[in-house]
């Protein structure tokens, strides 16, 4: 994933643009960036943010920058945000997506003469490059941004600086979110400061001072100058903005399409119980976005709420991934300390966000049958996972047949299916068995999952906008 921020302001933005692009941190593990443009130019930095936190990593270098111009991403693949300079002028870019059709876009730039790509690692193109390299294959920006959206295959959302101003571009089918901010502030002078921001995460906002002004549309382009928002391309009618969002990766404290993360949480929770016949003597979430699908459904159940799980933090980094599979699970597991005078001789009921490969989840359920739990009943806040995503980078380090629904139906199948989308079905036996054999594999007492009807009632903002392709295959 990743995430992005933009501020345009009469006055300095430096201080907001760097806490507002810190707030993204949940979004990306990778490397973090920050431009400015400033009286010499652009002031760009990049550093990774694997094991050091983003803040710590520019604090000192912001002290001295001067600027009422800034963009800062927090990024999973590439280095960004990159600086250009092409018959468009000077601008600084940054994105959020992935682009399926990487390949193609690249061979066909080369249909121009003396195009190249200079940010080629790993053998992988600069997906941030290539968006540029379109855009400068038109004569403005704006033909540039709208060529993106129509010829990228995934999904590309956009933060464009340029000494005039920013320009936010939404995805197409508006897949991840971007929320316009304004703020005025009195100077002791009594000069008036005005500032606008963009932003993916609308969380950032009240702690920055800014009023939510508007969310984009999907595919809808802006202009954010010191005088206001200038309107440059309108919103599209079809939207398919990622489930996920409020299920799994978003900050419970921000609100997209008006749905705010944890209230939607809350509600799912509930509809989860109100499907669920379980006798437990406590409800649980797995840390952290478990937590809040947990308290819904205990608020509906009446089954009080505990926590016989803490995580350890304050040595552990948020963003510290380790490159091996195996280690990531063993700093999964030291991040979560039982609490074992509350499972010993319980019924726990755990809800998680999702169920992916599970491996994680048996390690944890072990461990509270070694805290000598009773039963532990799994209940996933989202249905059973059967794709893989195709339009945010999400899943790139895994294929698709380590799903623990893949991994299930073939053993139920005897092979792999092409098309396993009939186990995707609650009212379907496969799904059932399915169910069953995954419990029975992860070792848990009984397992559930959230239907994809009760899961978009929840989220509330009308299924047709919503992608569910990950749970059900379709577009
Ligand atoms: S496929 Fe899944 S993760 Fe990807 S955008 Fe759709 S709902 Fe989100």
């Amino acid at each position: 994933m990743g995430g992005l921020f933009g501020a345009v302001s009469t006055g300095d933005c430096v201080t907001d643009v760097y806490f507002g692009t810190d707030y993204h941190s949940h979004l990306g593990t990778s490397k973090g960036g920050l431009a400015f443009w400033t009286e010499e130019g652009f002031n760009r930095s990049i550093h990774n943010i694997e094991n050091t936190q983003f803040r710590a990593r520019f604090e000192d270098e912001l002290a001295g920058i001067k600027s009422s111009m800034g963009i800062g991403c927090i990024s999973d693949r590439e280095p960004q945000p990159l600086t250009v300079y092409s018959h468009l002028g000077r601008y600084a870019i940054a994105t959020v997506g992935r682009i399926n059709n990487a390949d193609n876009l690249v061979k066909k730039s080369f249909q121009t003469p003396n195009i190249h790509f200079m940010e080629i690692n790993k053998g992988r193109f600069n997906q941030t490059e290539l968006v540029s390299v379109i855009i400068d294959g038109q004569e403005t920006f704006k033909d540039g941004l709208l060529a993106v959206q129509e010829s990228v295959e995934g999904s590309c959302s956009v933060l464009l600086l340029t000494p005039q101003g920013i320009y936010a571009c939404r995805d197409k089918l508006g897949r991840t979110p971007l929320i316009i901010g304004k703020k005025e502030v009195e100077e002791t002078n009594g000069t008036v400061t005005l500032s606008h921001c963009v932003t993916f995460e609308s969380c950032t906002l009240t702690n920055l001072d800014y009023k939510t002004v508007y969310e984009l549309g999907p595919g809808e382009i802006v202009l954010l100058t010191k005088e206001g928002i200038e309107k440059i391309a309108p919103p599209r009618d079809k939207m398919r903005i990622c489930a996920f969002l409020w299920v799994y990766y978003g900050y419970p404290s921000s609100t997209y399409e008006g749905m705010n993360v944890e209230m939607m949480r809350y509600k799912n929770g509930a509809a989860l119980s109100r499907r669920d016949d379980a006798e437990a003597d406590m409800v649980a979430g797995i840390p952290d976005s478990g937590v809040a699908h947990a308290i819904g459904y205990s608020n509906e159940s009446k089954i009080p709420y505990s926590r016989p799980f803490v995580k350890y933090t304050p040595t552990w980094a948020r963003s510290f991934t380790p490159q091996s599979k195996e280690l990531r699970s063993l700093v999964a597991r030291m991040k979560l300390m039982p609490i074992p005078e509350l499972i010993m001789g319980k019924r726990l009921l755990f809800c998680d966000d999702s169920i992916v490969r599970g491996t994680q989840m048996r390690e944890t359920v072990n461990l509270l049958y070694r805290c000598y739990a009773k039963e532990v009943h799994i209940r996933s806040a989202c249905p059973p996972i059967l794709f893989n995503c195709k339009y945010l980078n999400f899943s790139d380090s895994r294929s698709e047949s380590d799903l623990a629904t893949r991994r299930s139906i073939k053993r139920l199948e005897g092979r792999d299916l092409e098309d396993p989308a009939e186990y995707g079905n609650p009212c379907n036996e496969k799904y059932c068995a399915m169910v069953k054999d995954i419990g029975r594999e992860l070792n848990f007492t009984s397992l559930r999952y959230q239907n994809v009807d009760d899961m978009l009632d929840a989220i509330g903002i009308g299924a047709e906008n919503i992608c569910t392709y990950c749970w059900t295959g379709k577009e």
